[in-house]
C-alpha cells in the first residue's frame, strides 16, 4: 500500500443503461439502470468503483439521488480532508456516515482499483482471492406465466450457468419451484423473497421443504435477524440472508441465532470491500459459506463483484452473469464472457483488468461533477 495520499480529482457521473428487459422482484420492477460511476484519478491511474444503487428506496433506504447527495456532500468533503492513504483507511473514515453503504462503497471500490492499478497488480489478488475462474449463476425474475419460466430457465441452462436462482413472492412461489424441479430434475435451484413474507405467511416454506433447494434467500422482514432464527430452525432447506446484513455486526448476530446457515455479500450493501472481506472471514471461521450478490451492476461492479468472488469462502456460485444478460451493451472492454461449463475468467491485468469505455460513457452520461482536493 502506498505511503502518501496520492489523488488529485474524483468525477462522479451518473449514466442511464438501458436493461434488455425489465427485471421483476417480489417488491418492484426495474425498468433501466442509473449506476452512479466514480472515477478516482491521480498519478496518471484511473480507478474506478460503481455505486450500483437501485431506482427505488424498496432494496434499502438508498436511490441514486441519495448517493450523489452522501458522495458530494459528505464522503467526498470527508476523503479529500482526511486524505486516508489505503482502501481500508477511507472505509474506516467512512464509517462516520451511518448506513448509505452504496455511496460508501462507490468510493471505496474506486479507491481500491485505483490502489491496484498503482502497485500493478490485479485487484483479486489485492483483496486474497485465490483463484482466476469463478463458478456462476443467474438470477430470473418473476415471469408472467409458468411457461415463460420453464423457456427462460430452459435458455440459461444451455448457456451453462451453474445455478438458476428464482425471485419469488406469495402466490407466486410453490408452483414455479414444483415445476421446474418437474421439468429439470436435480436443477440447482434457489428462490429469493426479498423479504415478502412474514412468519406467518412463510408457512409455505414449510410445505417447500419437500423440495430440496440451495437455500431460501431473505424470506422474511429486511432488518429482521430474530424471526429468521425462528423460521430456520422449522427448516431443512438453509436461509440465506442478504438485506438483513448489513455490515459485520448482523453478520455476528445472524451466526450467533443460527438465523441463516449462508450468507450473501454484495459490496454495494455492506459499504464496501474492506467490510466484504471481513465478512467473507468471519464467515469462514465460522464454517458459513458465502457467495457474491448481484444488483443488475454495469461491467465495472461486475468485475469488482467478480474479484471478491475469488476469495475462498465464496462457496456458491455468485449473481455475476455475463454482460450481455442485462445489457445490450456494457460500459467495460472487453464484455464479461460466460466459458463453457459456467464460469467467468479473472484478467490478469492491474485492477479491475477490464477498460472502461469512455466514449460510450459519453453517449450514456446524464451527469457529471468534478471534486478536487
Ligand atoms: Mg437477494
Amino acid at each position: 500500500m502506498s505511503d502518501s495520499f496520492q489523488i488529485e480529482e474524483v468525477v462522479l457521473r451518473v449514466v442511464k443503461l438501458p436493461l434488455k428487459e425489465p427485471f421483476t422482484t417480489s417488491l418492484w420492477t426495474t425498468p433501466h439502470k442509473t449506476p452512479i460511476l466514480v472515477e478516482m484519478r491521480g498519478q496518471g491511474i484511473s480507478g474506478w468503483g460503481e455505486g450500483a444503487v437501485p431506482l427505488f428506496p424498496f432494496y434499502n433506504h438508498e436511490t441514486p439521488q441519495t448517493v450523489l447527495h452522501i458522495l458530494r456532500d459528505f464522503a467526498l468533503p470527508l476523503f479529500f480532508k482526511e486524505k486516508p492513504k489505503t482502501p481500508p483507511e477511507l472505509a474506516q473514515l467512512l464509517k462516520r456516515i451511518q448506513r448509505n453503504g452504496f455511496a460508501r462503497a462507490a468510493l471505496e471500490m474506486a479507491y481500491w482499483d485505483w490502489t491496484a492499478k498503482a502497485q500493478g497488480k490485479p485487484l483479486y489478488q489485492l483483496l486474497g482471492g485465490a483463484r482466476q475462474e469463478i463458478p456462476v449463476g443467474v438470477s430470473v425474475g418473476i415471469q408472467k406465466d409458468t411457461a415463460t419460466l420453464l423457456k427462460k430457465v430452459g435458455e440459461f441452462r444451455e448457456q451453462g450457468y451453474q445455478r438458476i436462482k428464482i425471485k419469488i413472492a406469495p402466490g407466486k412461489d410453490l408452483e414455479p419451484v414444483k415445476a421446474l424441479l418437474t421439468e429439470f430434475p436435480g436443477l440447482p435451484l434457489m428462490v429469493d423473497a426479498n423479504s415478502a413474507y412474514t412468519l406467518k405467511s412463510a408457512a409455505i416454506f414449510r410445505e417447500m421443504n419437500q423440495y430440496p433447494l440451495l437455500m431460501i434467500e431473505q424470506p422474511l422482514h429486511e432488518t429482521d435477524i430474530y424471526e429468521h432464527s425462528l423460521l430456520q430452525k422449522e427448516l431443512s432447506n438453509p436461509i440465506c440472508l442478504d438485506e438483513s446484513i448489513e455490515s459485520l455486526r448482523e453478520a455476528e448476530a445472524a451466526i450467533a441465532l443460527r438465523s441463516c446457515k449462508i450468507i450473501n455479500i454484495k459490496p454495494g450493501r455492506v459499504a464496501g470491500l474492506t467490510e466484504s472481506v471481513a465478512i467473507h472471514d468471519y464467515c469462514q471461521r465460522h464454517d458459513i459459506p458465502v457467495w457474491c450478490g448481484g444488483m443488475l451492476e454495469s461491467g465495472i461492479g461486475r468485475a469488482t463483484n467478480m474479484a471478491l468472488a475469488t476469495l475462498p469462502n465464496f462457496r456458491y456460485p455468485g449473481d455475476i452473469s455475463e454482460s450481455s444478460r442485462y445489457y445490450h451493451e456494457d460500459i467495460v472492454e472487453p464484455d464479461i464472457t460466460l466459458r463453457p461449463g459456467g464460469t467467468l475468467q479473472l484478467p490478469s491485468s492491474p485492477g479491475i483488468g477490464f477498460e472502461v469505455n469512455m466514449k460510450r460513457i459519453e453517449g450514456l452520461k446524464q451527469l457529471e461533477e468534478r471534486f478536487r482536493p
